[in-house]
């Protein structure tokens, strides 16, 4: 009785104030507001000064003109003094990995990607995929990206990478695709290193019909046209585009399997018969099909340049392991190796891939911004690497806009999550950078941010730097006591 009559009596000075209510919106209360903030819109390619955050929880739950300040009563209110807020960064191509020995290493890129302003990765497949997943579901430190994995991938029998699920009949493939499913993964990578071709369009159209998306490495007996047509999703690395763009492809590729020439050679050969025509309409096809492509450049302009670059005093070697930074070891060895020929050849192949990039762009096939950082692969940074490639897209003619679509926009689209991703407005998740000077000015403007929000949480400029020294001294404590296992 008590409580209808409180109730009662709520209801009734609720009635009376309705009309007050209308002319004053009452105070909300919020966690996080940012005031004087400039709101850059990627998509749109535009910045609005005098704005308002307003964050609650994890999400964004208001944006408008400043002078609104006074609805919101806040927990913490940060000014940014007219900093410009963007919405965080997504490496659309990192791999976390190298073996049970470096799970503790791999975890401790969370924080590295953070600092960095990446919130999201797509993971491209590794030897650690159940330790992922995991991950997934349950981040192994507060300060970590949101990640999107493949789980295991698809391979053939005895291949040369660990811990995929190898196939070798199109009910082995079936069996694979109900366990990746099982898994919920974001995607199913597939590659190609004996992966029976035949299987390999099997697993894509049976992906596809399962709605499920995929990414690979091409087997050299399919075109990459083939490939895409068969429903591939998401092609990854540039030199596949490259390679779509010889008008030579299918007879290279059958010399390549017939052995009459190394792998090496046989990317020569295609940067050889690169032809602008065939590029322009193997692209043209590739955007009516909707397939992605995820360029690494920064990875394969790092690989194709070690005879070049000195990397001894890289800022990124005090941020990661000295187990992961052992895996680095075999491609350089393996590069130390190369003939001048090899190495001439290198340079070229690396010239003719990037010349494919605003060749994509004017085709309008989707970017998805990705560096292939993480084990193995050299010098590739995580974190820090994501500004290398974002600048290595306009350094090769892209906007910073059309450099960061494919991070921050069309990343989140391709994994399904455009509608809490890819803007600051309203209903969107709370994953921000705030910003000194205008990314759409400078892409290079994305490399220092002033402060983190990582899902509603503020992260200011001085606990980046705590984090900072907090990472370097996790890595100089492990590099005073690291012994190269006999495996690395
Ligand atoms: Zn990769």
């Amino acid at each position: 009785m008590r409580t209808f009559l409180i109730a009662a009596s709520a209801l009734l000075s609720a009635c009376a104030l309705a009309p007050l209510a209308a002319a004053q919106t009452p105070v909300q209360p919020v966690d996080l507001l940012l005031t004087s903030a400039t709101v850059v819109d990627v998509e749109k390619g535009t910045t609005t000064p005098d704005q308002l955050v307003a964050v609650r929880g994890g999400d964004i739950v208001a944006v408008a003109p400043e002078g609104e300040a006074g609805r919101y009563q806040a927990a913490r209110t940060l000014d940014l003094g007219d900093r410009y807020v963007m919405p965080g960064l997504w490496d659309m191509h990192v791999h976390f990995g190298g073996g049970e020995t470096l799970i503790e290493e791999n975890a401790e890129l969370m924080p590295l990607f953070v600092v960095n302003g990446v919130v999201a990765v797509r993971d491209a497949a590794g030897d650690l995929a159940q330790q992922v997943l995991d991950w997934r579901a349950s981040p192994p430190t507060v300060d970590a990206p949101r990640i999107f994995t493949s789980g295991p991938k698809i391979e053939g029998i005895a291949p040369v990478w660990k811990g995929v699920i190898e196939t070798g009949s199109e009910a082995d493939v079936d069996a694979a695709l109900d366990r990746l499913q099982a898994l919920r993964v974001d995607f199913v990578k597939i590659t190609d290193n004996t992966l029976k071709p035949e299987l390999f369009l099997y697993a894509v159209r049976e992906a596809k019909a399962r709605g499920m998306k995929t990414s690979a490495h091409i087997p050299a007996s399919i075109t990459v046209l083939e490939a895409a047509e068969a429903g591939l999703s998401s092609i990854e690395h540039l030199d596949y585009a490259m390679k779509a763009g010889s008008r030579d492809e299918a007879a290279i590729a059958a010399d390549y399997l017939a052995g009459k020439y190394t792998y090496a050679e046989t990317m020569r050969r295609y940067a050889d018969t690169f032809d602008v025509e065939t590029a322009r309409r193997v692209y043209a096809r590739l955007r009516e099909l909707g397939t992605a492509v995820s360029p690494t450049l920064y990875g394969s302009t790092t690989l194709a340049n070690l005879d070049l670059d000195d990397h001894s005093q890289d800022e990124g070697l005090a941020y990661v392991g000295p187990g992961i930074r052992a895996t680095y070891d075999w491609r350089i060895q393996r590069a130390a190796q190369a003939t001048a020929q090899q190495v001439e050849d290198r340079h070229f192949v690396k010239e003719v891939t990037s010349r494919t990039l605003p060749m994509l762009r004017d085709a309008g096939v989707t970017i998805l911004t990705g560096t292939d950082a993480g084990f193995l692969n050299s010098f590739n940074y995580p974190g820090f690497s994501l500004h290398d490639e974002l600048e290595l897209y306009v350094e090769l003619g892209l906007t910073p806009r059309e450099a960061l679509m494919g991070s921050v926009v069309d990343g989140p689209r391709f994994l399904n999550q455009g509608r809490r991703y890819g803007a600051v407005a309203a209903g969107k998740s709370a994953d921000l950078l705030v910003l000194e000077a205008d990314p759409l000015k400078d892409v290079s403007a994305t490399r220092d941010a002033e402060a983190v929000v990582l899902r509603g949480r503020l992260i200011d400029a001085a606990e980046l730097e705590r984090m900072r020294a907090e990472i370097r001294a996790r890595v100089a404590a492990r590099n005073a006591t690291f012994k190269p296992s006999p495996a690395s």
